[in-house]
């Protein structure tokens, strides 16, 4: 617990969260805290625990105890969609985009149904939705490429469509699951610039390995290690911390 700190002070708030699978706690008693405009990384050996906690953010699985306030909401007592509807966006290791259509139709199809600025007229939602499609094809390095099948482009693009696709909803929390994997290493620097843009209206969690494009992008990093916090602060501090050279940094 933070003293003098309500949960309601950061966007969310992870507070003793476990998850046991047949016995086995994949996360045990975690609890951290991410503000408003924060790019955190989550960084840890493989099996930590990482990819569960993005897992019991957005409710693909239920916790064992703990809570996970966004803003208000416990989303631990919330359905998938429902967190999807309260501002949870996430992006799985592999992108989950529509080869046979066009950049334009991925982005649009992702545009939120219901969400009806102006009424009924279809007209009108139509130059909305292609105003907002254009918008965020530019954010994400594809405004020369609205007209190309998404199955043509290379597989960092497909990555940043993806995000464009989770941007379309206007996510006040983007989760990225090893967003820069694979990419070349102009595509990384220019990931980098995309997540610095878009934490304007939102906060961004991101698990990482690459510990340069970490250091890049990183306001605060979480060390985990079999379901715990080994070491949290700032990139500087996380990687002189002797107990993350020897678990993770080390190998
Ligand atoms: P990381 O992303 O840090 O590599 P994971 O979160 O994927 O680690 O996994 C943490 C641990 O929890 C691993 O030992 C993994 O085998 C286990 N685990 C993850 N999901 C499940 C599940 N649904 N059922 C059983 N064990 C799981
Ligand atoms: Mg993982």
């Amino acid at each position: 617990m933070l003293i003098g700190h309500q949960p309601k002070d950061f966007l969310l708030s992870v507070e003793g969260l476990t998850v046991s699978f047949d016995g086995f706690k994949a996360v045990n008693d975690l609890s951290f805290y991410v503000e408003e405009n924060e790019i955190r990384v989550i960084i840890g050996p493989n099996g930590a625990g990482k990819t569960t906690v993005l897992d019991l953010i957005c409710g693909k699985t239920k916790a064992t105890s703990g809570a996970i306030h966004f803003r208000d909401k416990d989303l631990t007592k919330m359905k998938e969609n429902q967190i999807v509807q309260a501002g949870v966006g996430r992006k799985f290791q592999n992108p989950s985009i529509y080869d046979d259509l066009t950049v334009f139709e991925n982005l649009e199809i992702s545009y939120p149904r219901g969400r009806t600025v102006f009424g009924a007229l279809t007209f009108t939602r139509d130059s909305v939705v292609r105003d907002r499609v254009h918008e965020v094809a530019e954010m994400i390095f594809l405004k020369d490429k609205l007209n190309m099948s998404a199955e043509l482009l290379s597989h960092g693009q497909k990555q940043w469509l993806e995000i464009g696709m989770l941007l379309i909803q206007d996510p006040e929390l983007l989760m990225l699951d090893e967003p820069v994997r694979g990419m070349s290493v102009s595509e990384r620097i220019k990931t980098g610039e995309l997540l610095n843009t878009i934490i304007k209206n939102r906060s961004v969690l991101v698990i990482e390995h690459d510990m340069k494009f970490v250091e890049d992008i990183a306001h605060k990093v979480t060390v985990l290690h079999q379901g715990q916090i080994l070491s949290e602060g700032t990139m500087e501090a996380v990687k002189n911390d002797p107990k993350v050279v020897e678990v993770y940094l080390g190998h």
